[in-house]
């Protein structure tokens, strides 16, 4: 699928960095286009991609701080430049945009929305978020402000696949640590996603293609995506229990939100080298994926990959019933309620009719 990537804001932009150069260093060639969007100019420096500042005006290239109100705000304000800033980079050989984002902070988190509801009313192709939700330790603002962004962002685009930033974090790093390490892990999976309806080699009937990404998530909401792989052997009927294990791996231990196991729709890829993948291996894990989400919709195909490794990679459209979400949206509710009310204007209260101001 080729696919014009956005990122905003400080994640959004490590994101979309990381996923730039894993398809390029791979050679899929799926991310025709990359830009970094941000109210924060150091944060746009460390950046290779090309970048867009907004809301210089209002905040100096400083940031929004965690403000997503703010972070809507200026993205509203400067929707135009950074439209143009687009242009040419979505041509008519992009089938998706992706507007890339933690949901958690305050431009990513209030721009995204923003840009989605904007770049929804001029291009055709679907528009879609990829967000990323705040773990569980971090504090009650990030949870407070990713549940409206969130709640904004499906309204706004045609789909958003969701990371929770628990799913992909490898146990003894601290979330700092942890965040090159998860970039990684999104980079490769999405990546892979991308990728995947691109192959060049073994063009054939069970090879996936991009309509069928498009279609899994065309009943819009939340998506997940879950991957696990294993080292193949070099007969495929020796790899039919290979391609089921990380078929259930990918499912119930590897998704991108923990837990998401009902779905509206799925779709199946087995990536790998296609004289190693056991045709009864993919029919058993179909039926498998089926039975597991209740979907009667499960899509499948196999991406070619010269790799000695077998993936399985599982896309999951319309998850938002699922308990991992709700349990979200609650805490994002308790985290709102926490916050402190905002600060009621002093002059207010020195307002008294019997008296004159000064001038
Ligand atoms: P913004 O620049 O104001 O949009 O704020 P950030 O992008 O720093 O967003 C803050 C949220 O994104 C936090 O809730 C973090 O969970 C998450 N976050 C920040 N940096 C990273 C990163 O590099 N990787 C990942 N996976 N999450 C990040």
């Amino acid at each position: 699928m080729k696919v014009v990537l956005i990122g905003v804001g400080q994640a959004g932009g490590k994101i979309t960095q990381a996923l730039a150069e894993f398809d390029h260093r791979m050679g899929f060639g799926a991310v025709r286009g990359a830009l970094a969007v941000n109210s924060a100019k150091t944060d746009l420096q460390s950046l290779s991609i090309d970048t867009a500042l907004v809301g210089q005006d209002r905040v100096k290239g400083h940031g929004v701080g965690g403000d997503n109100e703010l972070g809507a705000a200026v993205m509203q304000s400067d929707a135009t430049e950074v439209m143009d800033a687009l242009d040419g980079r979505i041509t008519a050989e992009a089938e998706a945009i992706f507007i890339v984002a933690g949901l958690g902070g305050g431009t990513g988190s209030g721009g995204a929305p923003v840009l989605a509801r904007e770049l929804s009313r001029v291009y055709d192709v679907p528009v879609y978020g990829l967000g990323v939700l705040p773990g569980r330790g971090e504090g009650a603002m990030y949870q407070a402000n990713a549940g409206r962004s969130l709640k904004t962002l499906v309204r706004e685009a045609n789909a958003t696949l969701l990371i929770d930033n628990d799913a992909w974090h490898s146990s003894g790093e601290s979330m700092g640590e942890a965040f090159d390490s998860i970039n990684d892990a999104i980079a490769q999976r999405v990546g892979l996603l991308f990728a995947s309806g691109e192959a060049v080699e073994g063009v054939g009937e069970s090879v996936v293609d991009s309509s069928e990404v498009i279609n899994t998530l065309r009943s819009g909401g939340v998506a997940a995506l879950g991957y696990a792989s294993a080292v193949a052997s070099d007969d495929s009927s020796e790899n039919l229990n290979t391609i089921m294990s990380t078929t259930r791996r990918a499912l119930l231990t590897g998704t991108s939100l923990p837990n998401a196991v009902a779905a509206d729709s799925a779709l199946l890829v087995i990536a790998g080298r296609p004289d190693v993948i056991s045709r009864k291996g993919v029919e058993r894990s179909r039926k498998w994926v089926e039975e597991e989400t209740g979907s009667l919709q499960v899509r499948g195909g196999d991406f070619p990959l010269d790799s000695d490794r077998l993936a399985s990679l599982i896309l999951l459209g319309g998850v938002e019933r699922s308990n991992r979400l709700q349990e979200f949206m609650e805490r994002a509710k308790e985290a709102q309620e926490q916050q402190p009310e905002e600060r009621s204007d002093p002059a207010e209260q020195f307002r008294n009719d019997k008296l004159q101001d000064l001038f």
